[in-house]
């Protein structure tokens, strides 16, 4: 499957926002946006801050939401009719959507320092839902559902490393987690104030109704 390969900080610096796309790193002072919060390229620095409305915001809203949780535009695009299509808020459902997706709930979960780490841990198959395992890190996870790691992969040093990184970070009221027996289960379905990260749905929807 296609995917970002470029650096990840750059994406940070272009949104002007911390995305957390590099785990420990994030937390410290190595981090670009500490260093350099200014947009990437020749003309990034000398560059004037503009105030970005209308048409800039709503891409920008939409380009930080699929950078956030590592989706590709068309995907992206698919998460958004699939929440048009339900009943409820789009902008929320959207959002919904995207906590679901096994990956960021296993980054959730802490038991990976950021939501690639968590993919690649779903795509090695080191993770399990209800009994199962579950190699594909779009599974949408369900309420009811136990996400746990596989027996053969508890012993994992990445994994040990992420939860003494995410050991204090507060778990969303969707989710529970045993850290002992190292597995979760979802609980309910994610709500809008379980998406921690300031981003403002209503112009992703927006975006995609022109
Ligand atoms: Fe973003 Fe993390 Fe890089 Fe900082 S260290 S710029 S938060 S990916």
């Amino acid at each position: 499957m296609a995917r970002y390969r470029d650096a990840v900080c750059r994406l940070c610096r272009r949104e002007g926002i911390k995305l957390f796309l590099k785990g420990r790193r994030c937390l410290t002072d190595k981090c670009a946006i500490e260093k350099r919060n200014f947009p990437p390229g020749q003309q990034g620095k000398s560059r004037r801050p503009k105030k970005v409305v209308g048409y800039g915001l709503q891409l920008r809203e939409k380009q930080k939401g699929r950078r956030l949780y590592g989706v590709l535009e068309d995907q992206f695009r698919t998460y958004f009719e699939k929440a048009a299509a339900m009943r409820g808020i789009t902008g929320e459902k959207l959002l919904q959507l995207l906590e679901r997706r096994l990956d960021n709930t296993v980054y959730r979960l802490g038991l990976a320092a950021s939501r690639a780490e968590a993919r690649q841990l779903v795509r090695h198959g080191h993770i399990e839902v209800s009994g199962r395992k579950v190699n594909i890190p779009s599974f949408q996870v369900a309420p009811g559902q136990a996400i746990a790691v596989r027996e053969k992969s508890r012993t994992l040093a990445s994994i040990q490393r992420a939860l003494d990184l995410t050991g204090g970070r507060s778990m969303p009221s969707w989710l529970e987690f045993d850290r002992a027996g190292l597995k979760g289960k979802a609980v309910s379905l994610p709500k809008r104030e379980d998406v921690n990260f300031p981003i403002q749905e209503q112009m992703i929807v927006e975006l995609y109704s022109k």
